[in-house]
């Protein structure tokens, strides 16, 4: 059971370890230190100076909290795909033909120069996490070219710290990337494996020599299915990074799930230890994929015990269970968090204003590290049972509970579409190719300060109403003046699409200090769904009726989605997400009741999130799909007939979730479109999508202004397939983040544009 047991002379102990921390600083050091850079505020001296104090105080942390293995190289100026890119001096060529410094380099494949746009951005894994997707072509440089794992792994030792450098696995990272542009149609990224673990050899060849006893080679990629020439692939790697005679001992680390298949192709391959997500994956064996699993008894396993991206405490009798299981198949067992802390906040303890009862249930990144260490305590003295008492359980909601209880299918389904249409013109009487924007209007400098007055107390209630009323009037006239068809009221209440809504309703709480890294220097607070979900009063419906009260064209009242309520969170998890979804769905139901009851004739209900808490692993997809799907149905099926619904989503490629929009039912549903050309036209065609679409024809996502022309190009595109009494003509996402020197211009070329058309 001990460690110590291995007869073996290796490695010391892992004992207990973190897979990763947040980055980001308890106050956000380095969102501040970068901006402070970019904006040329910061000398590049004071910018190391400012992310070495971060690193230092972060490992004396980890170190204090008594963990036995204390990871490095955990830290990353941007992204850590994008450190493993420059790591292995793969520059895309228009990065390097600027002949910037290395610094300056890694900062425009983050964020573009000139004309040289950043690489793309897209999510990593099922999180909400962000990665810099790497181009990898034939000719693409692969080489040792950096020095970071090493850098920190001195820095740290300097320190007196013998940490374990945490390095993005090879595989993984060309699983993540994409072709370069230059590169031939068959070329896949890895196809050059064997030149990243030539580099990753060097690499660790040189950890040895300063001295680094493990290496922690991350691939999360395997929680996903793979082919089996990408297992093989896998296989071929550790095989290869094993050989060299002086190297760090190799802890392979697979989590955001179960690593299926995998897990029996690392369990023989010749690593010193896997990492193991036991949260959302099974004990070795108990899966019917995971092989022979033999090969764990001369391992050691590091059984993430401890949610890393959730921030509930850890129910020490399971993970005590889980431990003892794990502990009869591996040669040592350590206990670990199930998946880096990158997703979680800092420390709890600040959050003083939350509940006592809530904050007793709740563990951010230092309570999982304290978690840890108690937990491997426990298990070296084969404690069981005697550890805390049990946590406060919600208060719960007899009404919703009762609710939900009596749902039935009819709750989730409209009258056919044929007869919704038919209502709808009849009572909006709009022209051909509709125009209409998603919802937020830019968010300006004058709106953020009045939201941060009104929170500090310097602006009354009253007074800040007024300036958001103020606002909604200036948006309304200003689309008027644009004659768009469908107005919006602008957003300017909203601090966040999913938080503002989290603030109105029961059952959710928000952090003051709950900062994550979305990607780069951008954090989300997201807010925490602990109990029952219930709608104390209607959330939106002052909003659109003053905005209506403005105008005579239609106002489309705007509501988040249930999906991206629970995306956009973090979820209790005692008991299914479904169940969850449904209440969210019943308090979205009654807003959009409200609305209707108050003359809103249009309400769209965003799920840009629809597509990303989609599983890894298809056999789950369907169960997903399922409620997700009848989450959205019941929160929108409350209205009559002549209640247009319109349904929004972006930042993804919806290839895998068509139907799903299908099944969806909305009326209208807007999707982003321009940067792909419309392709998402085609594909909803494909499937004999039946009612209204907007593909966006103006990319929000960049500050260039389009000309008229090419809107009515892509639209032209769009009317291939759709008729234009189905097509409607709306930017891909919300202008929130855009100013309006670019927003008044882009939309009244988009007017133009469909004007033109129809
Ligand atoms: N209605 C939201 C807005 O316009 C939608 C945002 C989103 O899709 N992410 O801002
Ligand atoms: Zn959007």
């Amino acid at each position: 059971m001990s460690d110590e047991d291995t007869s073996r002379i290796g490695p010391p102990a892992v004992g207990a370890t973190i897979l990763g921390y947040p980055r980001i600083g308890p106050n956000r050091e380095l969102k501040a230190a970068l901006e402070g850079y970019w904006r040329g505020d910061l000398a590049v001296e004071d910018l190391a100076a400012a992310t070495r104090e971060l690193r230092s105080a972060t490992w004396s942390r980890l170190d204090d909290a008594g963990l036995d293995s204390v990871p490095s190289n955990t830290h990353s100026l941007y992204d850590h795909v994008l450190d493993t890119t420059d790591m292995l001096g793969a520059v895309p060529p228009r990065f390097a033909a600027l002949d910037l410094s290395d610094l300056d380099t890694y900062f425009a494949m983050a964020r573009g120069h000139g004309d040289a746009p950043p690489l793309e951005l897209t999510k990593w894994f099922d999180t909400n996490y962000h990665y810099l997707v790497p181009e990898i072509g034939p000719d693409t440089p692969i080489s040792l070219a950096g020095d970071k794992p090493v850098a920190e792994y001195r820095e740290a030792r300097d320190l007196g710290l013998d940490t374990r450098p945490v390095v993005l696995g090879p595989v993984t990272y060309l699983l993540l990337a994409a072709r370069a542009p230059e590169a031939p149609e068959g070329f896949h990224p890895v196809d050059r494996l064997d030149d990243v673990l030539t580099a990753y050899v060097d690499l660790l060849e040189r950890l040895a020599v300063e001295g680094a006893a493990w290496v922690q080679l991350d691939e999360p990629a395997f929680v996903a299915d793979r082919s089996d020439g990408e297992l093989a692939a896998l296989e071929h790697a550790y095989r290869v990074l094993a050989q060299p005679a002086r190297r760090p001992a190799l802890l392979v680390a697979g989590y955001y799930g179960d690593l299926g298949p995998a897990l029996g192709t690392l369990a023989a391959s010749p690593v010193e230890a896997i990492a193991l997500d036991l949260v959302e994956g099974a004990v070795p064996g108990d899966r019917s994929d995971h092989g022979t699993v033999g090969g764990l008894a001369d391992k050691t396993v590091v059984t993430g015990v401890v949610d890393g991206r959730n921030v509930w405490r850890t129910d020490p009798e399971r993970a005590l269970g889980q431990l003892e299981r794990v502990g009869a198949l591996a040669g040592a067992t350590a206990v670990g968090t199930a998946s880096p802390l990158l997703h979680v906040p800092h420390d709890v303890t600040r959050e003083a204003h939350l509940p006592h009862e809530l904050r007793q249930r709740l563990a951010f990144a230092d309570q999982k590290l304290a978690e840890v260490v108690e937990l491997a305590d426990a298990h070296r003295q084969g404690r069981r049972g005697e550890t805390s008492a049990a946590d406060p359980a919600p208060r719960g909601d007899e009404d919703v509970r009762r609710r939900v209880a009596a749902l039935t299918p009819e709750d989730a389904r409209r009258a056919p579409y044929e007869t919704r249409a038919v209502a709808q013109r009849r009572r909006l009487a709009l022209p051909a190719l509709p125009t209409t924007t998603i919802g937020s209007f830019p968010q300006t400098r004058e709106i953020r300060q009045a939201r941060a007055a009104h929170r500090a107390g310097r602006q009354s209630e009253e007074e800040y109403a007024q300036a958001m009323r103020d606002e909604v009037a200036r948006v309304v006239e200003l689309q008027e003046s644009l004659e768009l068809d469908v107005l919006v009221h602008g957003e300017p209440e909203r601090n966040d699409m999913v938080q503002y809504f989290a603030e109105q309703l029961s059952g959710y709480a928000a952090t003051e200090h709950g900062w994550v890294q979305s990607f780069g220097t951008s954090c989300v607070r997201p807010p925490i769904l602990h109990d029952d979900v219930v709608r104390d009063a209607p959330m939106t419906v002052g909003w659109a009726t003053y905005a209506q009260s403005l105008t005579d064209r239609p106002m489309k009242g705007m509501l988040t989605g249930p999906v991206t309520m629970l995306a956009w969170s973090f979820v209790r998890d005692d008991q299914p997400l479904a169940d969850t979804a449904r209440q969210v769905a019943l308090a979205v139901r009654d807003e959009a009741r409200d609305l209707e009851a108050a003359g809103i004739g249009v309400i769209q209900v965003d799920e840009p999130a629809l597509r990303e808490l989609l599983p890894l692993r298809a056999a789950e997809r369907p169960a997903y799909l399922e409620w997700a799907v009848e989450a959205f149905r019941l929160a929108t099926s409350g209205v009559g007939d002549a209640t247009q619904i319109h349904t929004h989503m972006c930042y993804a490629e919806f290839g895998d979730v068509l139907d799903a929009i299908d099944a969806l039912d909305a009326d209208v549903t807007s999707v982003e479109a321009a940067r792909s050309r419309m392709a998402v036209v085609d594909e909803l065609d494909e499937i004999a999508f039946e009612r209204e679409i907007g593909p966006g024809v103006y990319d929000i996502h960049s500050p260039r202004v389009p000309t008229a022309e090419e809107m009515e190009e892509l639209l032209r595109l769009g009317l291939q397939r759709i008729p234009a009494e189905r097509l409607w003509v709306n930017p891909d996402c919300g202008l929130k983040t855009r100013d309006y020197d670019e927003v008044e211009p882009a939309l009244a070329r988009m007017v133009d544009a469909a004007r033109r058309l129809r």
